[in-house]
């Protein structure tokens, strides 16, 4: 079987449906630019009855695609329908990062890294706390519990409006993550020292909570992982509470990334010029 790069491919590809809102080409395209790589990204928009022929497709090395990206609703699939899988995706069971190498296709999945690396950047020392509290159970709390849990804190609260959920992932990631619904939030944020939205609350349009974030740690520190609007209705509220804020668009801008690197061969730097980049971007659409 060829290696994409055997057969000279020099492209990648974001794939979803819908797709046209992705920023990942304006990320992935920037730093082709910047790097001065020949080659290109590009969305691809595929519905769900399609995405296995997508797979195939960049399985057989028609010298297309070293591989590509993967949003909603095409995660779970595209773990299941890889040849490797890392133990990242494994536990998710979703993969959203698929490079080709021998003719197989590999998966993983970077949420969780660029979740860690945004806080790395902009609080450092964020994981050093013994409780997180993470709002919501939906596919985007699972690789944010994954890596809160991997960075060492002992103990992690998942609050959600529907606590079956957040009980599925209690079982799933282990005994460290306790499932609460919302009445437990008080309680559960006495001495935590992190404090992340995973909820679409506080998104442009959608409805909001009130939050009282001070029976937390005096040095926490609340980030939310929606960031359109960058600054979201919670992290507005904890910035008026006096809380060290982080908001979400340097997960988004991490988490592409790893996925640069294994199709274009270069580590890219997620810096000031591509924040705004993509900050100019929202504020046109
Ligand atoms: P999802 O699977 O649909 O989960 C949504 C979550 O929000 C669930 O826990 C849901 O609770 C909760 N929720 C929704 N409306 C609520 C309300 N009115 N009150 C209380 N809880 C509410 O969504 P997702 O895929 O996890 O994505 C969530 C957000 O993360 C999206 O805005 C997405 O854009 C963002 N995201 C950002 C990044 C990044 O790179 N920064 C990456 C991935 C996702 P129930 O379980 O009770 O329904």
């Amino acid at each position: 079987m060829p290696d994409s790069r055997e057969t000279g491919a020099t492209d990648a590809f974001v794939v979803g449906w819908p797709i046209k809102h992705s920023r990942s080409p304006l990320i992935h395209n920037h730093w082709l630019h910047r790097y001065g790589i020949d080659g290109s990204y590009r969305a691809e928009a595929v519905a769900p009855e399609d995405f296995a022929a997508l797979m195939s497709s960049l399985k057989s090395g028609d010298g297309r695609y070293r591989g590509g990206n993967v949003t909603i609703p095409h995660k779970e699939r595209a773990f299941e329908l890889a040849d490797r899988s890392d133990a990242v995706a494994e536990e998710l069971g979703a993969a959203n990062t698929l490079w080709l190498e021998e003719g197989l296709i590999h998966a993983t999945n970077t949420d969780g890294f660029g979740f860690c690396a945004n806080l790395d950047e902009r609080h450092p020392g964020w994981a050093d706390t013994g409780r997180a509290v993470i709002l919501g159970a939906g596919g985007a709390s699972r690789a944010v519990i994954q890596a809160v849990r991997d960075r060492g804190v002992g103990e992690i609260h998942v609050v959600n409006r529907t606590q079956a959920r957040a009980q599925q992932l209690s079982d799933r990631f282990g005994p460290r993550v306790h499932a609460h619904g919302l009445e437990a939030l008080k309680e559960v944020l006495q001495g935590a020292g992190l404090f992340v939205n995973t909820t679409s609350i506080g998104m442009v349009g959608a409805e909001t909570m009130q939050i009282d974030f001070s029976p937390m740690e005096g040095d926490a520190v609340v980030t939310d992982i929606v960031y359109a609007p960058l600054k979201t209705t919670l992290l507005a509220q904890a910035e008026e509470q006096g809380r060290a804020i982080v908001d979400g668009l340097g997960m988004l801008l991490h988490q592409a990334a790893p996925g640069f690197e294994k199709w274009f061969g270069l580590l890219p730097s997620v810096d000031e010029e591509l924040r705004q980049l993509v900050i100019e971007d929202m504020e046109e659409h």
